[in-house]
């Protein structure tokens, strides 16, 4: 840009915002990074990060730090409820010559995306209110400051505070979607990621390295639908009956997390010089496992277009037109995913047996190119 922005406020310090940090870093920018979290607030249970996430985290010169931690996945074994195997995806080679896919705790990837972003996370620190102008951008602090940019990014995740501020949207969508997730620590052994799909509900296990497992199950139920009052209980109740190796991961599980998911779909993704990356702008049902790829994608492709275009509105149009067809590919994949939940097995199983693999395959398709 020929004159680039030189006050670019980030706010949210997790994977859109951190990877955009070192994005912009690495292009010669020194963004101010804003979290409304403290330091202490460590991210719970895990996450699976196919290849395009290690493709980008490669292309921000973080996949080193990486390497050591968590574990490899190299398959996916679909089984059905009582632990018959119905498909396979080689994940090696799907995602040949682009990433290897890694499962590892949420905490270790925030510290790596926390070093890497090269500068100060001002903690504690809410954005409250935006005055969008023409040049600049006026924004409102939690602790009663006020400091102005000439580039504002949002990227407070799916219930983005930015996003409402701007007027480009209101709240999430619940999709009817309930999910637990929990870090089992002595339990089976299992290699591989394996999912047993029931009716409406599945659960999905994945080795992390050092003897732990990534547990991730959800149940749809109608949109709007309250989270259980005891997670534990209901995730016992939902899944004591399927075969190996549930029984022995749910004796394990101590602890569960209960989110309800939703999802953003929006007509623009900025209002001047006021931008959303990562769930702000795009979140989807998790059940493709590719929230922080999008995110991570997306800080390469906005940090780039800050680099290279001659204004911000070039930029910013540049990069919403550049990351759309990904991003809405997720999330018409998902929602095509998702629907499947309603088929009753007797229907499924028997296409999942046949052509499982090729289905599967074929929903990371468009992803494998490069960014
Ligand atoms: C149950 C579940 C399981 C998932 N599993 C996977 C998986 O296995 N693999 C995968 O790739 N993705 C997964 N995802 C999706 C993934 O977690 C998200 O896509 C990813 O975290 C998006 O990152 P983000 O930085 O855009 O938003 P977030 O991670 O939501 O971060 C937003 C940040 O902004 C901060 N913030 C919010 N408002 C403000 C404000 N006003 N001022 C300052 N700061 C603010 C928040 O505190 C937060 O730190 C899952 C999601 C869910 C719900």
């Amino acid at each position: 840009m020929a004159q680039a922005p030189v006050r670019v406020l980030i706010v949210g310090a997790s994977v859109a915002g951190l990877a955009l940090a070192r994005a912009l870093r690495l292009a010669g920018l020194r963004p101010t990074v804003v979290e409304k979290l403290p330091p202490s607030v460590v991210a719970g249970a895990g996450i699976f990060l196919p290849g395009n996430a290690i493709r980008a985290l490669r292309e921000l010169g973080l996949d080193g730090p990486l390497r050591p931690l968590g574990a490899v996945i190299r398959h996916q074994r679909f089984l059905d409820s009582a632990g018959r195997q119905l498909c396979a995806v080689d994940l090696d080679q799907l995602w040949d010559g682009v990433g290897e896919c890694r499962a590892l705790p949420r905490a270790d990837l925030h510290r790596v995306l926390l070093t890497g972003a090269g500068g100060e996370v001002r903690h504690d620190t809410e954005v409250c209110d935006l005055e969008v102008g023409d040049e600049t951008t006026k924004v409102a602090f939690g602790d009663g400051s006020y400091a102005e940019y000439d580039l504002v990014v949002g990227a407070d995740g799916r219930r983005s505070t930015v996003r409402q501020l701007a007027g480009l949207g209101g709240a999430a969508h619940p999709v009817g979607q309930i999910v637990y997730r929990s870090v089992v620590s002595g339990g089976p052994e299992i290699t591989e990621w394996t999912g047993l799909l029931g009716q409406r509900a599945g659960i999905v296990v994945m080795p992390m390295g050092y003897g732990r497992l990534y547990c991730y199950a959800d149940e749809a139920l109608p949109a709007g639908s309250a989270p259980p009052a005891d997670p534990l209980v209901r995730l016992r109740d939902l899944f004591g009956e399927y075969g190996h190796p549930v029984p022995a991961v749910l004796e394990a599980v101590e602890k569960v997390q209960v989110a309800v998911t939703d999802e953003v779909e929006l007509s623009a993704w900025s209002r001047g010089n006021v931008v959303l990356v990562g769930d702000a702008a795009h979140a989807t049902a998790p059940t493709l496992s590719q929230g922080a790829a999008m995110a991570l994608e997306d800080a390469l492709v906005l940090a780039e277009m800050v680099r290279t275009r001659s204004s911000i509105a070039e930029a910013l149009a540049g990069y919403e037109s550049r990351r759309r067809p990904r991003t809405q590919w997720v999330l018409d994949r998902t929602r095509d995913r998702d629907h499947t939940r309603d088929v009753s097995p007797a229907l499924r199983d028997p296409l999942l047996r046949s052509r499982g693999s090729t289905i599967f395959q074929e929903h990371y398709r468009l992803l494998i190119d490069p960014v």
